[in-house]
């Protein structure tokens, strides 16, 4: 019991469903959801619902904490590649590397596709 996680939202025990509904008869309450683990908001949210009422309770202090944007980033060439599916001419499948700016396709190997930590991007 004690590996469970709250849900985090702050509301979460505003709505009124079955599941939430605890304790003895005559003493029920809705209470915040707990499991092992939660799909949304880094598995701090029981649903995007509970994510949402969060951000718009804490989404401007959490964005000025960490630094809003003042002025738009730029993805350029350097920082451009993905890496993504092709066929060859005797429809075979190859990996390649695609430059989203300049549409250069550079060979990947199977092993280079799969290793997450590859890139030849540079910059952010
Ligand atoms: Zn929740």
């Amino acid at each position: 019991m004690s590996d469970l996680k709250l849900c985090q939202g702050t509301q979460c025990h505003m709505h009124m469903t079955q599941d939430r509904l605890k304790g003895q008869q005559g003493n029920k309450t809705y209470q915040t959801r707990r499991r092992s683990s939660f799909y949304y908001g880094g598995g701090n949210f029981c649903s995007l619902w509970c994510q949402n009422e969060w951000f718009s309770e804490f989404g401007n202090k959490a964005i000025d904490h960490f630094g809003r944007l003042t002025e738009p980033k730029h993805l350029t060439e350097q920082n451009a590649w993905s890496k993504c599916h092709d066929w060859d001419s005797d429809h075979n499948l190859v990996y390649v590397y695609l430059n989203g700016i300049t549409k250069e396709r550079r060979p990947l190997t199977e092993a280079q596709y799969n290793d997450t930590s590859y890139t030849i991007n540079t910059g952010e």
